[in-house]
């Protein structure tokens, strides 16, 4: 039987293989009627469509046969994936790949077989799509191409449904997202032409309904913003404006003000290269709780001056040349003072020093008449020591003959609940004005480190943090120890984070050291720290953090996994628990990137991985024969056209079977790498070297004459028999012999250049080894 032969790109097949999840799964219908018609076309007894993997075929669909799968070592289809093409086999008796095979020698076995390949993008061959009978048989050409039409059919199947899931794993992403993506198109009409799917949830409108030719997007926006959104879009399609952003309603489909959602719009024009308006992008973003604290804000203000109305005050009065001030008790009270000492205090004395000048400003605007009211919010110190914030409101009631101020009355409001909610709410609206900003320059540039580095001083100055760290976890991180630094700001030593910013735009990985941070990565709960933390606690090796005197540590999440970190350190006071909720949308947005990010870089490594695999040869890591020859065909049409001398050197080294025999495969394979390590260094950059195949090399010298590649060539040989090669402990002497020759005009065809060099290797075998001969020009 022998041993299975095997594809040259083995390893980047199986990876491939197993990627498209298809192995061991249902049957399905389409599969089926495939096989039944194969079987019935090509009157076989059975029809398979057959998978490959490292050790067994099996089989997706099946008509006439039992088994779910066999050993790799007995299945015909190996063959198939080996060669890459149609295998036919008349009489398995007869073939000596088959005659000993079980399948064969069983009572009843297999005699007839054809098998056509299942082949993914053009060099992944999967397996088959085949028939066996128990008969001999001499297929006739028509059913062959029968067979393998249908083979073709079923290797596309495969490819859309592989392509289709990896879209849908990216729209749902997007998907989840709360931006939705548009596209208008301008001809022939101005027009959407793309709606993401999410504009249902974005919009309150399925993107079915905004694509219909008789629906205009303006007809959803509210009356009051729609002439403004049409002038402006008009700008951007005459290229006045590059950029559109603006926020306006929507109305809900029964046109009711109970679905009006606020939605911010941003959109910016593609051109092509002379200036022409080609689509206009845009991404919409639901944006209603934003306008809602917007309102709450106003609304909050308004509150204030019913309260003032209402009389919940407590009112003041001055006399000016005596410098009296007369305060109700109750306001006294209020700040923690009883009658005795109120009558010893100046009131003045309480104002927190950082209100002071700003008060006397408008006392004395008012006095000179510049206001017509003094009116001025400042903190006073309570008894107990913390500070209350005033809302005071004062006029002047008399003036002298002069018109200097004689006397003010006015009256104190309580503010410190209002100011402590406004606070919040306007940090809110921050940090939603920010979440739309990072998604929009995320979907703009996908560059998540510069999308950090813009969000994170900001969330440090909201949260009075002078350090900050955004960090992912990546999915090879098993031990929750290593995270990929996107964000970092030092504060007190600012300096030294400069060079260290360059190493997080290269995407530098760092250790997390202590407990502090692998807590959160592994239980995905925050943690508020209010004491110092050692450096037993905590490190991020090799990055350099300042002494951290407390810290708040926030887990990054999508959908149910911890996907990185946010750490924000050395604030004055200590961290709250209202933080928690004030940032959870920029945490929910930079998990949600962070995860978009992976996926992209995921999907780029692989493909860069299938590439370099189908070019490469697996053992030695030079050209592999088909780039090779791809690469000598463009040049010799070049050739063809400019004349520009160039020269092909075929090597084959000297008795290598010896070398197998002598000291085993496994040497032998280390030979071939170490003659191609050495061979390499002799080479120019330009200079392509390639495995043919076995121990056979060739080199293409472009721009070169024969005696310039003859002169390489004999330091090639030089640098092989020189010194001899250490290969597990064992001293090998290796020897090669090379065939030069330089291509002619007189060549038809690239063969006939080629057989010059093949013919010169042969002669410097012949003239006994170790040599190079060279085919001289004419
Ligand atoms: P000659 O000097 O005439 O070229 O002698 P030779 O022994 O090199 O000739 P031949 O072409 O008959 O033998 C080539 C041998 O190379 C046979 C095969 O076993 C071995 N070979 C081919 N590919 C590989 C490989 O990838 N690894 C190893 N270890 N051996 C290989
Ligand atoms: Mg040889
Ligand atoms: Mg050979």
């Amino acid at each position: 039987m022998g041993s299975v032969p095997l594809p040259t790109n083995e390893q980047a097949r199986l990876q491939l293989l197993h990627q498209l999840d298809i192995l061991d799964t249902e049957a399905d219908p389409i599969f089926d009627r495939i096989t039944a018609l194969v079987k019935e076309v090509l009157g076989a007894d059975a029809a398979l469509i057959t998978l490959v993997d490292e050790e067994r075929q099996w089989f997706k669909a099946k008509v006439g046969f039992d088994e779910p799968e066999t050993p790799r070592e007995v299945s015909f289809c190996t063959h198939v994936v080996a060669a890459g093409e149609t295998v036919i086999v008349e009489n398995a008796i007869d073939d000596e790949r088959f005659s000993e095979n079980p399948y064969v020698t069983a009572e009843g076995g297999v005699r007839s077989y054809a098998g056509a390949p299942i082949t993914l993008y053009n060099d992944y061959h999967l397996g088959s799509l085949c028939v066996i009978s128990q008969t001999p048989y001499k297929f006739p050409p028509s059913k062959i191409r029968y067979l393998e039409v249908l083979a073709e059919w079923v290797s596309e199947t495969i490819t859309a449904r592989y392509e289709l899931e990896n879209y849908h794993a990216e729209q749902q992403v997007l998907a989840h997202g709360p931006v939705c993506a548009v596209v208008w198109r301008v001809e022939p009409d101005v027009h959407l032409s793309y709606v993401a799917e999410n504009a249902e949830r974005v919009l309150g409108y399925g993107n079915d309904y905004l694509l219909r030719e008789d629906v205009n997007y303006e007809s959803i926006v509210h009356p009051d913003e729609r002439e403004e959104l049409l002038s402006r879009m008009h700008a951007v399609l005459d290229g006045d404006e590059d950029i559109l952003e603006m926020d306006y309603r929507v109305v809900g489909e029964q046109d009711d003000s109970t679905t009006i959602r606020w939605i911010h719009h941003y959109a910016r024009v593609d051109k092509d290269t002379e200036g022409n308006v080609l689509r206009v992008r845009g991404y919409l973003l639901d944006d209603s709780k934003g306008k809602e604290l917007e309102l709450a804000l106003l609304e909050a203000n308004q509150n204030f001056e019913l309260a003032l109305a209402a009389g919940e005050f407590f009112n003041w009065s001055w006399t000016i040349p005596t410098d009296k001030l007369t305060l109700s008790h109750s306001w006294w009270a209020l700040a923690g003072y009883t009658a005795e000492q109120e009558r010893q205090l100046d009131w003045r004395t309480l104002v927190h020093p950082d209100d002071i000048e700003k008060m006397q400003e408008q006392m004395s605007a008012h006095a000179k008449g510049v206001t017509h009211r003094f009116d001025a919010r400042f903190r006073v110190r309570h008894r107990a020591g913390h500070y209350l914030w005033l809302h005071s409101v004062g006029k002047i009631i008399a003036r002298d003959a002069q018109g200097r101020p004689l006397k003010m009355m006015g009256i104190h409001h309580d503010i410190t609940q209002l100011i402590a909610s406004e606070k919040v709410l306007e940090q809110q609206a921050e940090v939603l004005e920010l979440v739309s900003h990072v998604q929009n320059e995320f979907m703009l540039a996908k560059n998540f480190s510069e999308v950090c580095d813009f969000a994170l001083p900001k969330l440090m100055t909201m949260t009075d943090s002078k350090v900050g760290f955004i960090g992912e976890l990546p999915a090879h991180s098993q031990q929750r120890n290593l995270v990929l630094a996107h964000g970092l700001r030092l504060g007190s030593i600012e300096h030294k984070s400069e060079s260290m910013q360059q190493l997080i735009q290269q995407s530098l990985e760092v250790e997390v050291g202590g407990d502090v941070l692998r807590s959160v990565l592994v239980r995905g709960e925050p943690e508020f720290y209010h004491e110092p933390l050692s450096e037993q606690d905590l490190t991020l090796k090799p990055l350099v953090l300042p002494d951290l005197n407390n810290a708040l540590v926030m887990p990054l999440y999508f959908k149910r996994d911890v996907v990185g970190l946010m750490v924000l350190a050395n604030t004055d006071g200590h961290y709250r628990q209202e933080y928690l909720g004030l940032l959870r949308p920029m945490l929910d947005t930079l998990g949600t990137l962070m995860h978009m990010r992976r996926m992209d870089e995921e999907r780029r490594q692989a493909v860069e991985e299938l590439r370099k695999l189908a070019t490469t040869d697996e053992l030695t890591g030079v050209a592999n024969r088909r780039v090779f020859w791809e690469a000598m065909s463009k040049r010799f049409d070049e050739f063809k056209r400019y004349q520009v001398p160039m020269t092909v050197a075929v090597i084959d080294l000297d008795h290598f079977k010896s070398v197998n025999d002598n000291y085993g495969h496994a040497a032998g394979d280390q030979v071939l790498r170490e003659f191609c390590h050495r061979a390499e260094k002799q080479l120019r950059d330009m200079d392509l070297f390639g495995r043919l195949g076995g121990e056979e090399f060739a080199i293409l010298f472009t721009h070169t004459e024969v005696d310039a590649a003859t002169t390489a060539l004999e330091r090639i040989r030089k640098a092989i028999a020189e010194k001899s090669f250490k290969v597990e402990g064992e001293e090998i002497s290796v020897t090669i012999s090379a065939g030069i020759a330089e291509v002619r005009k007189d060549d038809e065809k690239l063969d006939h250049w080629m057989a010059r060099a093949d013919e010169a290797l042969y002669k410097a075998k012949a003239k006994g080894r170790n040599q190079c001969v060279t085919v001289t020009k004419d």
